[in-house]
Order: C-alpha cells, then sequence, then structure tokens
C-alpha cells in the first residue's frame, strides 16, 4: 500500500457491466454517470448528517475498471475487490448490472469470514438460473447463499416474489421484508460487519424511472434513506449501487437519485466509524 492512500475513509470502483443482464443492456454506461451526478454543482456535497463528503482525500476514487474485453469480468471483479480491500476502508462499488454483487462478496467472503448483506432490491435475486444463466442478475444471491458467503441475507422492498424463488428464500432462510409489508422494519439491526446491496429498482420508478425492469409500488427515496440511516451495524464494509440504466432515465434524475444514495451510504459508513472511535 502506497503511504498517501491510508488517508483516505472511503474506496469507490466503478464496474462498467452489463454482460448477464436479461432483459435489457445499459446500466454498463452507470458509473460515470453517476460520478457526473456526484460531483454536479446543482448541489453541495455534504450529508443529511452534517459530513462534508467533498474534503479533500476522503474517497480513494479507483477509477472504472476495463471489462469489455474481458470474458471472465467475474475474475476481475473480484480481483479488484481483493486489491482494494488491502487499504482496509470500506469499498462502494457503482455497477452495472446486479450480477456483480456475486463476484465482489466473493472477493470480501476472503478477508471477512462472517458477513451479513442488506438487500434493497424490487427482485430477490435468487433464481437458480434465469434464461440458462445461473450468473445472472436475477441470481447472485442463489449463488452467493449456495457457497455460503455470507452468514445473513436480509431483502427489502421485494414485490415480485414467485414461487420458486419463494422456494429459494425459504431454502436459504432468507429474512425477506416485502413491500407489502414495508410498515414496522425501519430500524435494521446487524450484528457482524455489514455489506449493503443497493438495487436502485427497488424505489419506484415514479421516483427512479432510470431501471430496466419498472416495478410500480415500490419505495419512495425518502424512505430508502431512512432506513440506510436507520441502520445498526457494527461496521459497513462495503456497498454497491447497482441496475442503474441511464438509457431508460429522463433527464437523469435517476442519476441524482443515484448520487444522493451514494452521499448517504458514505455517511453512514462514517458515522458508524466515528461513534466507534468515540467509544473507545
Ligand atoms: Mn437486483
Ligand atoms: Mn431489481
Amino acid at each position: 500500500m502506497k503511504k498517501e492512500d491510508t488517508r483516505h475513509k472511503i474506496a469507490l470502483i466503478g464496474f462498467p457491466w452489463d454482460n448477464h443482464s436479461s432483459f435489457m443492456r445499459g446500466s454498463s454506461l452507470a458509473p460515470v454517470i453517476i460520478r457526473e451526478a456526484f460531483e454536479c454543482k446543482s448541489t453541495n456535497k455534504w450529508s443529511e448528517s452534517g459530513e462534508d463528503l467533498g474534503k479533500q482525500d476522503l474517497i480513494l476514487d479507483v477509477g472504472d475498471i476495463d471489462l469489455s474485453s474481458n470474458k471472465d469480468g467475474f475474475n476481475k471483479i473480484k480481483e479488484t475487490i481483493r486489491r482494494v480491500l488491502k487499504y482496509d476502508i470500506p469499498i462502494i462499488s457503482l455497477g452495472g448490472d446486479h450480477s456483480i454483487t456475486y463476484p465482489i462478496i466473493k472477493g470480501f467472503h476472503e478477508k471477512y469470514k462472517s458477513l451479513q448483506i442488506l438487500h434493497f432490491d424490487a427482485h430477490p435475486d435468487l433464481y437458480d438460473e434465469l434464461n440458462g444463466d445461473r450468473y445472472s442478475h436475477g441470481s447472485p444471491f442463489a449463488r452467493i447463499m449456495e457457497e455460503r458467503l455470507v452468514d445473513r441475507l436480509v431483502q427489502v422492498g421485494i414485490r415480485t416474489m414467485n414461487g420458486h424463488q419463494r422456494d429459494q428464500a425459504d431454502r436459504f432462510r432468507v429474512e425477506v421484508y416485502e413491500m407489502r409489508d414495508l410498515k414496522g422494519y425501519r430500524k435494521l439491526k446487524f450484528n457482524k460487519p455489514l455489506y449493503i446491496s443497493f438495487d436502485i429498482d427497488v424505489l419506484d420508478p415514479a421516483f427512479a424511472p432510470g431501471v430496466s425492469h419498472f416495478e410500480p409500488a415500490g419505495m419512495t427515496t425518502r424512505e430508502a434513506v431512512d432506513m440506510i440511516q436507520g441502520v445498526v451495524a457494527p461496521e459497513i464494509v462495503g456497498a454497491d449501487i447497482v441496475e442503474y440504466n441511464p438509457k431508460r432515465d429522463i433527464n437523469k434524475v435517476t442519476a441524482m437519485v443515484c448520487a444522493k444514495i451514494l452521499k448517504e451510504i458514505i455517511s453512514k459508513m462514517l458515522e458508524i466509524k466515528s461513534n466507534k472511535n468515540r467509544r473507545f
């Protein structure tokens, strides 16, 4: 590790990858546009809790990883995570489709033997395979649970359960809070290092139209932000924001939503860290 890197508090990586999307491509274009929205001068870089995310050297931007000529993109994703984890700071990955979460978690598993996931999504993404693809963006959590890469998976915002995926959720003992049960699960508690996987289609398409799969009756942006702010965990070691599809967006409104979620996740990571330092 280079010495000058140790002052950074958060690492940011882009994975422009949509090879395992089942319905529509385009999410590979997302990382660049989310960064632009994060930098957009129409707003400031303060989180709601009072963190100035524009502080110099707060974020170590690893950049977007070139996966274009890579048949084995998953391996490159895993290797990148493994390399960046050496900095010993939380990592936020910008997708890309949701298939990237599987190789990302493989990378995390090597460092964190006990990891828990909070998964925001309209979809459970538990298909054993989708259209013959076991690595589909509809399957990452089936692979993760099969290989026992985490010891707890909590899903929120789900509203597309079918028979097969309900069986899979039972089989893997997934804790599913469906959208219809939204009330009463705002404060989610974890007792091990936490990873947050945020599929932007958890939001109602009215708030985030830039997604490949419109699933009405979803969360408001406010509800999602409240849930992130309410998380109780010893630390948040990683997160991803996936499935933003700029081709479907309107006036980059969803890009700004992604940037907002990015800000609030970074802020929550920092808040837990500083509380911990204060306590011990
Ligand atoms: Mn998903
Ligand atoms: Mn989804």
